[in-house]
């Protein structure tokens, strides 16, 4: 029965699949075979008589490499999947934790704090104890408490060099207190509590350490100090001739947390703890045509800290990787669902195409399109753009704004953000709207409620009425814009961990509403906002794929991690999205002060950024085996405005004979430093939030385009200056049609996005 196991594997592939109870290293790169080779050698281990399904603990990064790792083990040979101890670390430290609550010392239906909670939990404690939170920022203590725990460093034990970092190990200490007797847990405290657990209680350690007679690491690049501990700890010491045994499998070009504290250094300490004889090395690539495996390892040559390897395959050659550049993000997204249609057409399978980008909100622009074609389509490690909590945050305030007696809304965001609004008071203004007769809002206005709950409320309601006004005063984007700070909204996003994504997401709202036009399916009376409502709430349910259904992969780059599929496109290749502004400037850096950041942070260096973004894009590449498309556009609307791109330096670092450019004859590349013509430079250059690499010069090979001076023999170039005798001054964001139809689409100043017929408008130079 083995031979059957083992027949399709290489020697090397073999060799560590049936290595004696060992521990071993398997560094190789990427569709080489690692996890293939861990997932059969759990099936021979079982198969052979070497270990029990229960004596097998098997851990990864991500719940779908998880749930994949099970099925392929399942698909080899018949096993009680439940028996088997495969999941992520937090899975796997909930389970255990679960089944000892009472030794762990926690109530047996403890909760797991997400970040949000985390954060929320995190203000409440400062709020308790007067801490003033404008010195110390919520979004820092939480920093540094995951920091610290991700390290396995309790507040007892932080390091503290100054006043400033004294406070934040004191608060560190409290968080605990309040978690501990609230009966709630974070999620590196998931690890570290067990980590503590099996510690201190000899009892259950020798338990698990002998029935995990096999650990099974993959994606070992990525473990942080405190996963390592963990995975040490469950090993077991060398004891008596039977040493614990470890196998890991990585890949030191994948490492792409190493912002969150992962070290590719456990590699050389795993080498040396369970003083592991030999490295096995992988190097023939199964996954991807040469083209493809050529371009990544042109890439990843760039990078100098590297432990150096080279794939190789005897698969052909195969496709050209096809580079798209688009005029706008909006093009980019026809151009990549008109490409979906034609592989499906060809036979290919939806779920066998994968559409990654860089950062969540890219994939508003993406969902668009792809909801109007009606292709389905699901998007992995997140929600789709308008099912994101923070979205629906926002909605509501517009839905309020266009209509005060929305319940639905209203019970949704008055008290958030947090703003002193209890259960106990929205429970006396149901009561009050029954009586009478009056929705929420109008409950509220009527007064009746004192105290510092009634004076939250009542300005709440100026909030409400404020935006109300404003709707109908001035146009969506603006509208939004507005709504983001009155609301609270953006500074709420802008004081969290992790809240980047969020803002990121919040801000790509405005963009949808600067580039939203009602499709005349609506009703004529509907003004503006409402027909934008409607529209959200159509993209938020139509088109989710049912389980099972065949659908596009949507995903985050992060989240392609392990998985493979047979065409791969790469979006939003621009400097500044990616690599992402944030490796540009220092990572730690850039939003945290000085004392925040620790020792070992310091070091990741600007240039460890753009090595960390290579990575990511090495991964990016080898997810594709067949066919792999690498897009970028032009210009991308940034806060409702555009801004013209730079073509990624990942890009150019592809050799030239592998591409084939898809782009149309406009593509006038121009070498050299690229002079902003728009006046919205000037707006762009100040927004510190999001500029990137959109306007430095970037270091590397330079492609940069101007803004083409007479694009698609239309009269005027997209980026030129425009005067109109009424709107005033604006910028062309886009031409269309011929001739006497032609139409321009204009960004004026004062009045917002317009398309405006040529032949009518008398659009002069500026
Ligand atoms: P990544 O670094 O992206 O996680 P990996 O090294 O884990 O990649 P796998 O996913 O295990 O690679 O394998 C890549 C692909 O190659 C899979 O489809 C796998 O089934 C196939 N493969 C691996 N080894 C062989 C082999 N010896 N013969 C045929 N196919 C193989
Ligand atoms: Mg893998």
């Amino acid at each position: 029965m083995s031979s059957d196991l083992l027949r399709n594997l290489n020697p090397q592939q073999l060799e560590a699949v049936t290595l004696p109870r060992e521990s071993a290293l398997v560094l190789a790169g990427a569709g080489s075979g690692k996890t293939r080779v861990l997932t059969t050698r759990i099936a021979y281990l079982i198969q052979t008589g070497q270990a029990s399904p229960g004596g097998i603990l098997a851990v990864t990064f991500t719940n779908k490499a998880a749930r994949e790792m099970l099925a392929r083990i399942s698909a080899m040979l018949p096993v009680n999947a439940r028996s088997m101890w495969v999941g992520t670390f937090h899975g796997l430290c909930n389970r255990l934790l679960r089944t000892h609550y009472r030794e762990a010392q926690l109530p047996q239906l403890f909760q797991i704090l997400d970040t949000q909670d985390q954060q929320a939990a995190i203000k409440r404690l400062m709020k308790s104890l007067n801490v003033d939170d404008e010195k110390y920022p919520p979004r820092q203590v939480q920093y540094f408490i995951n920091a610290n725990k991700e390290k396995g460093i309790r507040a007892q034990h932080a390091e503290a060099w100054d006043d400033y970092s004294r406070k934040m190990v004191e608060l560190y200490a409290a968080y605990d207190e309040q978690c501990q007797k609230e009966g709630v847990l974070d999620f590196a405290e998931l690890l570290l509590r067990t980590y503590e657990l099996l510690n201190r209680n000899e009892v259950l350690r020798e338990h698990y350490q002998q029935r995990f007679g096999f650990i099974l690491v993959d994606e070992f690049q990525d473990t942080n100090r405190l996963q390592y501990l963990w995975i040490k700890l469950m090993a077991g010491r060398p004891r008596d001739g039977e040493p614990g045994c470890v196998f890991a499998v990585g890949d030191d070009d994948q490492s792409i947390y190493a912002f969150r504290g992962a070290e590719t250094g456990n590699m050389r300490e795993l080498e040396r703890d369970f003083a592991i004889r030999k490295v096995i090395r992988l190097e023939q690539n199964y996954r991807s045509h040469g083209n493809i495996l050529d371009a990544a390892n042109a890439l990843i040559r760039n990078n100098q800290s590297r432990l150096g390897k080279n794939l190789w395959t005897e698969a052909g050659e195969g496709e050209p990787i096809r580079v798209f550049e688009a005029p706008s993000d909006g093009n980019e997204a026809l151009f990549i669902v008109e490409e979906v249609q034609n592989l499906a057409r060809e036979g290919m399978a939806y779920s066998d195409m994968a559409l990654l980008y860089r950062s969540n909100a890219q994939s508003r622009v993406l969902e668009h399109a792809l909801f109007q074609a009606g292709v389905s389509y699901r998007v992995y490690g997140g929600l789709r753009f308008f099912e994101r909590l923070e979205i629906k945050h926002a909605l509501a305030y517009l839905r309020l704004a266009a209509n005060v007696d929305d319940d639905g809304a209203f019970l949704r965001v008055v008290n958030f953000p947090a703003r002193g609004i209890g259960a106990r008071t929205v429970e006396l203004l149901q009561a009050a709207s029954n009586t009478g007769r009056t929705s929420l809002f109008h409950a509220a206005k009527a007064g009746g409620i004192g105290g510092r709950a009634g004076a939250s409320l009542a300005a709440f309601i100026a909030i409400i009425e404020g935006l109300a006004g404003s709707a109908r005063n001035i146009q969506l984007p603006e509208l939004i814009d507005e709504m983001l700070e009155r609301s609270g909204l953006r500074a709420h996003y802008q004081n969290e961990r992790e809240g980047a994504d969020r803002l990121e997401n919040l801000n790509e709202l405005i963009n949808a509403a600067a580039g939203f036009e009602p499709d005349g399916m609506d009703n004529e009376e509907a003004d503006d906002l409402s027909s934008f409502l409607a529209h959200a709430s159509l993209e938020a349910g139509e088109h989710e794929a049912g389980p099972g259904q065949d659908a596009l992969q949507l995903m985050t780059v992060h989240s392609a991690k392990g998985l493979e599929f047979n065409a791969v496109f790469v979006s939003g290749l621009e400097e500044g999205l990616f690599p992402h502004e944030n490796a540009t400037q220092s990572r730690f850096g850039a939003d945290l002060p000085a004392q925040q950041v620790s020792r070992s942070q310091q070091s990741f260096s600007q240039n460890d950024g753009i090595e960390e973004e290579r990575r990511l894009m090495y991964v990016a590449i080898t997810r594709a085996r067949q066919r792999l498309y690498l897009t970028y556009a032009q210009t991308r609307m940034l806060h409702g405005q555009t801004r013209y791109g730079v073509v990624s330096r990942f890009v150019g670092e592809i050799p030239e004979k592998l591409c084939k450019w898809l782009t149309p004859p406009q593509r006038a590349a121009a070498f050299g430093s690229f002079t902003p013509k728009s006046d919205l430079w000037a707006d762009v250059r100040n927004d510190g939030a999001r500029n990137g690499g959109y306007e430095r010069a970037t270091p590397g090979p330079k492609i940069v385009r101007e803004p083409s001076p007479n694009y698609g023999g239309l009269p005027f170039a997209i980026g030129q200056n425009v005067r109109h005798a009424k709107f005033g001054e604006g910028v062309v964001l886009a031409c269309e049609g011929r001739g006497t139809d032609t139409r321009v689409q204009v960004k004026f100043r004062g009045e917002g996005v317009k398309w405006l017929a040529l032949e009518f408008a008398k659009l002069q130079a500026a």
